[in-house]
């Protein structure tokens, strides 16, 4: 059985000028009811603003809650802050803070949505509004329900507002490993950063990984694992710039459940990044990260 954390807010109506695939969350949900069973359903709640404001500029967040969103945000953004979309920023944060609860609990939950690495302090980046893995491994940490969180974040891009908004914290630490040249182009300093260059390939990635990740997993010895289980490392995708086949993606995701199951560290995963012009070709490989995911935590459930 895998824990799924879905909300129908999640599948928010396409603005205007938007170039996001908004009906991707929908698809995700979709294709995972077509499995059934295999499956439980939780629907999470808000987050709530104060733990919105520990993390954002209150005035940022008063302005995504208010959809008054500044152009020069909005264009940041990629696109327009509405009503529903600003229900749907808040929300996610509650998705990723609900899968870590369940996590603890059963070792391994996903968040059908979430992984908006790029939103900072006061303003949301490429196509994030709210930083809900900033925000839930603060709120996570503060209230004591885990002592020390580690975010790993295998999107092609690098998880730099992540990196900001968590820099100086002794009880979250930070991984990336991404595509060198891709967007962002100043990048921030996470915990351990690991750039490849523009088409590495599915060997020489899980090797990568596997030699920075299990490092900072002995150094760091964390309670609770949050992953941004990004798709965009595969070969062609639209704004990737890395040569992951779908086997190797899919490698990559089996090696992070069986790493964190073997060392008893719960695992919740937010969506991430994936883009082309097939929307369920993209949805078909998130489904296929929260399988590989949920199948090697279900192998050696949680020793506590
Ligand atoms: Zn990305």
């Amino acid at each position: 059985m895998i824990a799924v954390v879905h909300h129908p807010a999640y599948v928010a109506p396409a603005p205007a000028r938007s170039q996001y695939q908004w009906n991707k969350n929908g698809l995700v949900r979709d294709l995972l009811l077509e499995l059934g069973g295999a499956l439980t359903w939780h629907e999470p709640e808000a987050m709530p603003r104060d733990w919105l404001e520990a993390v954002h500029d209150p005035e940022y967040v008063a302005e995504v809650t208010e959809a008054r969103v500044p152009p020069h945000k909005e264009r940041r953004i990629g696109f327009p802050v509405t009503a529903a979309v600003a229900r749907r920023a808040a929300m996610v944060p509650g998705g990723t803070y609900l899968a870590a609860r369940l996590a603890l609990e059963l070792g391994f939950a996903a968040n059908t949505a979430g992984g908006s690495h790029h939103a900072l302090a006061d303003t949301g980046a490429g196509f994030c509004v709210f930083n809900d893995l900033a925000v839930a491994a603060v709120r996570l940490t503060e209230e004591g329900t885990a002592r020390r969180v580690l975010i790993v974040d295998c999107d092609v891009h690098q998880g730099d507002g992540t990196a900001a908004l968590t820099a100086g914290r002794a009880d979250i630490a930070t991984y990336s490993i991404h595509a060198e040249k891709n967007f962002p182009v100043r990048k921030a300093r996470s915990t351990v950063d690991v750039a490849l260059a523009d088409g590495t390939g599915d060997a020489e990635y899980l090797e990568t990984l596997a030699d920075t990740l299990v490092p900072l997993l002995d150094g760091f010895a964390p309670d609770l694992v949050l992953y941004q289980a990004g798709v965009d490392p595969l070969a062609g995708d639209r704004l990737g710039r890395l040569g992951l086949s779908h086997d190797g993606l899919v490698a990559r995701d089996r090696w992070i459940g069986g790493q964190m199951a073997a060392r008893g560290v719960p695992l919740a995963s937010a969506l991430g990044g994936g883009y082309g012009i097939d929307a369920l070709e993209v949805s078909r490989r998130h489904v296929a990260s929260i399988l590989a995911l949920g199948e090697a935590t279900a192998k050696q459930p949680l020793q506590r």
